[in-house]
């Protein structure tokens, strides 16, 4: 179903994210036919069910449901960490960046951003620099690394989570992921999400992004671990009751929304490569593995967003000077061809 918008409801094709589309006709039947309970008393059917599902898709004990991806994040770092301690985290990283310093402000723990390398991964040798000796009381207690995946459309491979868990394991670290889109990675690794989510400790996936649910994240890892957030969720306001009319949804993306991810990949590249192949634009086809390019063109890029925007294309600039493209449900292959035309109109109409 394309996405529609404004008064006149005019079709548009919305690229700035994935966390844009609209519930399809069989996601709202789910919803309306969720049995509810109070999730806060624990009796929420669709929610217990949803949660049991997840912990078992990811081979973990437990999972508990949030509101959003900054809210699983919070109360994951916050079973990790308490005050006074430390977590190492990318300094592009969202939950470092994105999400308004929530453990610093929320639990008092310190950040240590390190350096997001082009791929998205940390450094392990510089983590491990970083890991301050607990017994020396100038240091805050370094207790958990943070590893996000996918990170702007970069997919984190199987090797370096194993290494990375050997490095927490030696350090005696927790180990967070950060999986807003977990799925789009399992799906690039040709994995299974137990092998994705093997070493982590605690993972946090959105049920939003790229799924197709209007709301909803869910942290899965061990009984204790998910109780200890349980706790948090509350206190910051996340226990929702009738919750299940979102969990609906939530369970059907799971079911149903995984296997066409492989979809929204092939559209991400076809859009790059058509793209790349325009006088004064260029994407790193290579950066471009799941479902997101970045778009560097020579030129006004507001001027491009513009013109496009005249059309019914919504676009976002990321840096500067790039567009940041995201496929999802909502977007058709003649969307793809729509953007790449309308693209190539502007590009051809500076010269
Ligand atoms: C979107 C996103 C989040 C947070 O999700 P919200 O639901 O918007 O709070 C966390 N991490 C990453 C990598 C994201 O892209």
């Amino acid at each position: 179903m394309p996405s529609l918008s404004g008064p006149d409801r005019i079709p548009i094709v919305d690229l700035r994210s994935d966390t844009v589309t609209q519930p399809t006709d069989a996601m709202w039947d789910a919803m309306r036919s969720s049995p509810l309970g109070d999730d806060v008393l624990g009796d929420d059917p669709t929610i217990n069910e949803l949660e049991a599902f997840a912990a078992d898709m990811l081979g973990k004990d437990a999972a508990v449901f949030a509101s959003s991806g900054t809210q699983s994040n919070l109360i994951g770092l916050l079973a990790h960490c308490g005050r006074g301690d430390e977590y190492i985290v990318g300094q592009h990283a969202h939950t470092y960046r994105m999400e308004g310093g929530g453990a610093a402000v929320l639990g008092s723990v310190q950040p240590q951003p390190l350096p997001n390398a082009a791929d998205g991964t940390l450094d392990l040798a510089e983590v491990e620099a970083n890991i301050k000796p607990h017994a020396n009381p100038h240091y805050a207690m370094t207790r958990l690394l943070a590893l996000e995946n996918t990170w702007n459309g970069r997919v984190l491979s199987l090797d370096y989570q194993q290494r990375a868990k050997a490095v927490a394991d030696r350090h005696d670290l927790g180990l967070h992921l950060d999986g807003a889109r977990f799925f789009h990675a399992v799906t690039a690794l040709g994995a299974t999400p137990a092998e994705v989510a093997a070493p982590y400790d605690s993972v946090s996936i959105c049920l939003s992004k790229g799924l197709g649910c209007p709301a909803g994240s869910i942290l899965i890892g061990s009984n204790e671990l998910v109780a200890k957030a349980r706790r948090t969720r509350k206190m910051v306001g996340g226990g929702l009751r009738q919750a299940g009319v979102i969990g609906g949804a939530g369970l059907y993306a799971l079911r149903n929304n995984i296997e066409r991810m492989a979809d929204d990949h092939r559209r991400a590249r076809t859009l790059a490569e058509g793209l790349n192949a325009i006088d004064g634009i260029s994407v790193d086809l290579n950066a471009v593995e799941t479902n997101m390019a970045f778009v560097d063109v020579d030129g006004d890029v507001n001027e491009l967003v513009a013109h496009a925007e005249t059309q019914g294309i919504k676009l976002l600039v990321a840096y500067g000077r790039s567009l940041r493209m995201v496929t999802h449900l909502d977007v058709t292959d003649e969307d793809i061809t729509k953007v790449i035309e309308s693209v190539t109109t502007w590009a051809a109409r500076r010269d």
